[in-house]
């Protein structure tokens, strides 16, 4: 597989490329130079109808299908990821900014893990049986749920896509699936994948197209029974508005707005590796994939003792980062996914100064010399002075953003904590555990990490609470989502 210069997207329908139906496309920009490179299908709702059909065609021998034959095609598609890693890396880059060391080792290797775990997983999964002593015995199956959507964000383009595709064909399901049109690349690339795999017809479905025309037509359809979304929590407003009034399964993975709690015990003479692990992990924790991840800790609370050394130290290492071509390997920081986020980002920064922020360091747009002279970067930002009210500090940014606040005691940090609508990830730094499990108890998050951060097992529930969403992610947990499950009793 090779990428040309231009990219002519096309739908993934019954196991061929074909063109959307109004034979309509919009651009496809690369946001790290701002330059046309493509051009992605706009597919409404007659697309979704002719997918459905496709993948209404292919259940019947795709739900009985082995698990062994499921792993074996699934297995291969994760090969043939890992195979292609180059050239998914450079769409992945191309379509959405970030760094290709970033892509090439984070964003592609973890998209062949997702089709390598639920293949493996497929093998292992099982069901229980309640015995009623020598009355009956209750036996549960666990079949598919049918004709499934999976609708994912741009932040993670094939990362997050695979998460949710790879559990619902692992259990039996057809699937009509979305990238975001902001990121549609590797997704084009990966149905040339799965043809290669040799996936049957039908079973996988990827549709081309914006939220509006083509996601709420999934969302909307009939013969679609669950919905698997990640995106904004506007969003999932409105899909859980359409699919919960029909009764569809629902698993919502949406904004965050997540606190990194730091102790003062972090600081110690006798630990000095406690502190640098913690610093290194903070500036990736604050900055990482331009801050456009739904785990980053966008709310750092400090405890006060150490305030003024972790401000000094944090500002400093920011200010190195080095910001530009993501296509160079000393670039830390890429360019803003897109135009209209870059302003979103920019607007939000002013916001900031208005309600009385202090920008310690960045806090402007940023026009690398060459080809990224039009790009949409962004300086990582670091902001203190605002209280846990303020829109800053309430609101998801989602780029390079961060807020410094402090507290005094536990009680003060884990009330800042838990001070916003938020609910998805936190992070504790201490070095004393009681506390760290104490505090990791009261945090009302779906995902708490203790010294670490991003430190990821595929087994683990992964969501949110609050207007973080409904639902969990992972291991057994998706594989229950992407299933029914159907008791029967049997009298002795
Ligand atoms: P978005 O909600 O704008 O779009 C996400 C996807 O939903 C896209 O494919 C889009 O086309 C589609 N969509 C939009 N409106 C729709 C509708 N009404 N019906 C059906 N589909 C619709 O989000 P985004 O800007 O692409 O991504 C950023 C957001 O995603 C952030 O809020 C971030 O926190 C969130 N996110 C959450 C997680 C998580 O695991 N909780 C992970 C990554 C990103």
């Amino acid at each position: 597989m090779n990428l040309s210069n231009f990219q002519y997207i096309q739908n993934y329908i019954g196991g061929e490329m074909v063109e959307p139906l109004s034979k309509t496309y919009t651009d496809n920009i690369n946001p790290a130079t701002g330059e046309k490179f493509g051009q992605i299908p706009c597919s409404n709702h007659e697309d979704v109808e002719w997918a459905v059909k496709a993948a209404g065609q292919a259940l019947p021998a795709w739900r009985i299908a082995s698990a062994e034959s499921k792993f074996k095609v699934l297995n291969k598609i994760a090969d043939l990821i890992d195979e292609n890693l180059e050239v998914l890396a450079l769409a992945e880059t191309t379509d959405n900014g970030k760094p290709l060391w970033l892509s090439k080792g984070v964003d592609i290797p973890r998209a062949s893990a997702n089709f390598r775990f639920f293949a493996t997983a497929i093998m292992h999964f099982a069901s229980e049986s309640h015995q009623m002593e020598d009355k009956a015995i209750n036996y549960t199956l666990r079949q598919p749920v049918g004709i499934v959507g999976c609708i994912s964000p741009w932040n993670l383009p094939l990362y997050l896509f695979t998460w949710k595709i790879a559990p619902a064909l692992a259990a039996g399901n057809c699937v009509i699936a979305k990238p975001s049109e902001v990121t549609p690349l590797s997704a084009f690339l990966l149905s040339k994948i799965c043809k290669e795999a040799g996936l049957p017809e039908g079973v996988l479905n990827i549709l081309h197209g914006d939220g509006p025309a083509c996601g709420s037509a999934i969302v909307a359809h009939p013969k679609i029974k669950a919905i698997s979304f990640t995106g904004s929590t506007r969003a999932g407003q409105q899909i859980a508005s359409v699919a919960a009034p029909m009764f569809k399964k629902l698993s919502l993975e949406l904004g965050g707005k997540n606190p990194n709690i730091i102790f003062a015990d972090c600081l110690a003479d006798d630990k000095p590796e406690v502190w640098a692990k913690m610093m290194k992990t903070t500036v990736q924790s604050s900055f990482g994939n331009q801050g456009q991840i739904c785990l980053c800790g966008s709310r750092i609370l400090v405890e006060k003792k150490i305030y003024e050394k972790f401000k000094a130290e944090f500002v400093e290492r920011t200010k190195k980062l080095i910001l530009g071509d993501p296509l160079e390997e000393q670039s830390k920081q890429g360019a803003i996914v897109s135009k209209v986020h870059y302003e979103k980002i920019l607007h939000c920064i002013e916001q900031a100064r208005q309600e009385g922020g202090t920008i310690l360091t960045g806090g402007n747009a940023i026009h690398p010399d060459g080809r990224c002279a039009k790009g949409y970067f962004i300086e990582p930002t670091i902001i203190e002075g605002l209280g846990p009210d303020c829109k800053t500090n309430m609101e998801e940014i989602f780029g390079p953003v961060v807020t410094l606040q402090t507290f005094e005691t536990t009680e003060e940090a884990l009330a800042l904590a838990n001070a916003c609508d938020y609910g998805l990830a936190s992070t504790i730094w201490t070095t004393d555990i009681t506390k760290a499990n104490k505090v990791a108890m009261k945090i009302n998050a779906g995902i708490v990490w203790i010294n670490c951060w991003l430190l990821r097992d595929l087994r683990t529930p992964f969501g949110g609470v609050k207007n973080s969403g409904v639902g969990r992610e992972g291991g057994w947990d998706a594989l229950k989502f992407f299933t029914e499950a159907k008791n029967v009793c049997v009298e002795l």
